[in-house]
């Protein structure tokens, strides 16, 4: 097949493109390189630009160019926080880059589509939550991923787009230390900032209503993310429709139970300390993953340790990297 992926320099844009490109697919990435880095994937050509304004025509050249079939588009803006602080900008980057490529996918006849969703649409839904569970983002971030699903679902109803949205849960790790996140805020890489800083992992909460009494969710390595676009891509329906399908492991691990596997992975002797709850945080957030698995047959192989252990030698990577700079 031969894939446009956007993004396709950024965390998990990089996963995937490199497996399309291992497994023999020609890959073109389109990527703006503010965040991403054309280092994460060599031999893999890449036009650097910014899609969120005007650049359906340009998109349009490039796909009839390099005879794509096939979108999967990766490039957005992730941070809650800062989607908070600039809603117009979220929405402008966000959505604005599905429209752009959505004008261009039309008028170049490619009709397949990968769209990287969030569980961030479902909002405060707390337990084991199926696609069907009800939308309600609570934040910026999760409405531009909501609004561009949307969105494709009405291109799908107007011209012949066969897509999928795929609602990421909580994304870790890398397949290989150079790929790891440098971006993320979450769990994970500030408990490695404290750590590092000889400061303890602090847990938001631990009166919720879940067995350790602190906050469950879903974690799934990027290597196993990235394999599932390559699943969807292969089996998108024959009819036009947007498939939307969570994407985790159906697997749930409390703070509690990552701060620990965080500690033991860095050797650490501190320890955890409970601070209040963190606003907005539902209880318990896990996929149902049923959906995917009977879809593509796909499912989460790497653990929690694997994760864990992944996003350290990465952390140290960039580390050594830096301080050899
Ligand atoms: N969390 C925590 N301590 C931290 C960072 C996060 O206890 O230093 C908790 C947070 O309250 C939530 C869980 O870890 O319950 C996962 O948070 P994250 O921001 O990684 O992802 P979210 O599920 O909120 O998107």
């Amino acid at each position: 097949m031969r894939v446009l992926v956007t993004g396709g320099a950024g965390y998990i844009g990089a996963h995937t493109s490199r497996l399309l490109a291992a497994r023999g697919d020609y890959v073109l990435v389109v990527d703006d390189l503010v965040t991403g880095s054309a280092d994460r994937i060599p031999g893999i050509p890449v036009v650097t630009l910014n899609i969120a304004n005007g650049s359906a025509e340009q998109l349009e050249s490039l796909m009839r160019e390099h005879r794509i079939d096939a979108v999967i588009h990766f490039a957005a803006q992730k941070q809650v926080g800062e989607s908070v602080a600039k809603p117009a900008w979220y929405y402008e980057q966000n959505v604005g880059s599905v429209a752009q490529l959505l004008l261009a996918m039309e008028r170049a006849s490619v009709h397949k589509l990968v769209f990287s969703s969030s569980a961030a649409v479902y909002g405060e839904a707390s337990g084991i939550i199926t696609e069907e569970a009800s939308a309600n983002p609570i934040n910026p971030y999760g409405a531009t991923k909501l609004v561009a699903e949307q969105l494709i679902s009405a291109c799908a109803r107007s011209w012949p787009l066969r897509a999928a949205s795929l609602r990421y849960f909580n994304v870790g790790g890398a397949g290989v230390p150079e790929l790891g996140d440098t971006q993320a805020l979450n769990l994970i890489p500030i408990c490695f900032e404290q750590i590092a800083a000889h400061k303890s992992p602090l847990i938001f909460g631990d009166d919720y209503d879940t067995a350790d009494g602190t906050c469950v969710r879903d974690y799934v390595h990027v290597s196993d993310v990235a394999d599932a676009h390559l699943a969807v891509l292969d089996v998108l329906p024959s009819e036009p429709g947007n498939e939307v399908l969570n994407i985790g492991t159906g697997i749930g691990t409390s703070v509690r139970d990552m701060v620990d596997a965080i500690l033991e992975v860095t050797a650490s002797e501190l320890s955890a300390e409970v601070r209040e709850r963190r606003a907005g945080d539902p209880a318990a957030v896990v996929g149902a993953v049923d959906r995917m698995r009977e879809l593509t047959g796909w499912s989460a192989r790497y653990s929690v340790a694997d994760i864990v252990e992944s996003a350290w030698a990465s952390r140290q990577y960039f580390e050594a990297r830096a301080a050899s700079s």
